[in-house]
């Protein structure tokens, strides 16, 4: 792909290696700006780094990480092919939750990085992210393995997966989660073979209505809807 994005993404993380802008960056080793390539297809977003990845300078290389990379592998997708990132890009002390002042100062890098990546689907892992990138949406209980399109992006909510390290039920509710971004992978990749039948239509909300709308697994797939003008229209893969 695109050295544009390439090289728009680089100066996005040079920025955050020296950002100063939150008191998280007093107490860093280094800041964890994102992994992956620019034109990866899927971004997925966790809380913040923690020490491990405080250390090392790359997202989810810790415990959370490999059960990360194994959730991704489960379904045949491969780590390196995905952008990785979260909502702040330095360590809060004793992995505590990010302060909202601290998200509220690290956002417009997350913004930065998904306006340059423009993924086709962001896996959303855990409640902190699930806030930011989806404020008023719902908690992570109601919403995980949905699709939720917010303007005109694509959403997973995920359960973060060191949730599953601390609660072993979780891990099968999210290789079940997994297995259904799976699903929509494949639809959309059928889809994409097949010209004029969008996988999602976007209908421009009526004044004063949230940009909002949950896509249940076979919602709006039956019967194709008029057609949209061309900007409306999401299609993926
Ligand atoms: N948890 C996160 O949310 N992000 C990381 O990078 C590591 C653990």
């Amino acid at each position: 792909m695109q050295s544009g994005a390439a090289d728009a993404l680089a100066v996005v993380h040079d920025h955050i290696l020296v950002c100063t802008d939150c008191p998280l960056h007093l107490r860093r080793i280094q800041a964890v700006p994102g992994t992956g390539p620019a034109g990866a297809r899927i971004m997925a977003v966790g809380e913040g780094p923690g020490e491990t990845e405080d250390r090392l300078g790359k997202p989810f290389v810790g415990a959370a990480g490999n059960v990360l990379t194994k959730l991704l592998e489960s379904i045949g997708l491969r780590r390196d092919d995905i952008y990785i990132t979260n909502v702040v890009k330095c360590r809060p002390p004793g992995n505590r939750d990010p302060e909202p002042s601290e998200m509220e100062a690290c956002s417009h890098y997350l913004d930065a990085q998904i306006e340059i990546i423009r993924p086709d689907v962001i896996l959303i892992l855990g409640r902190h992210a699930l806030a930011r990138l989806l404020p008023g949406a719902g908690g992570i209980s109601g919403l995980h393995g949905r699709r939720v399109v917010r303007g005109d992006r694509l959403y997973v909510p995920l359960y973060h997966p060191a949730a599953a390290l601390y609660q072993a039920s979780l891990m099968r509710t999210l290789e079940d989660d997994m297995l259904k971004v799976r699903g929509y992978l494949e639809e959309a990749e059928a889809r994409r073979r097949q010209p004029g039948e969008p996988l999602l239509r976007l209908v421009p909300p009526e004044p004063g209505e949230p940009v909002l709308r949950l896509e249940p697994p076979d919602a709006g797939e039956a019967a194709p809807a008029p057609e949209p003008p061309a900007r409306d229209q999401l299609s993926l893969f």
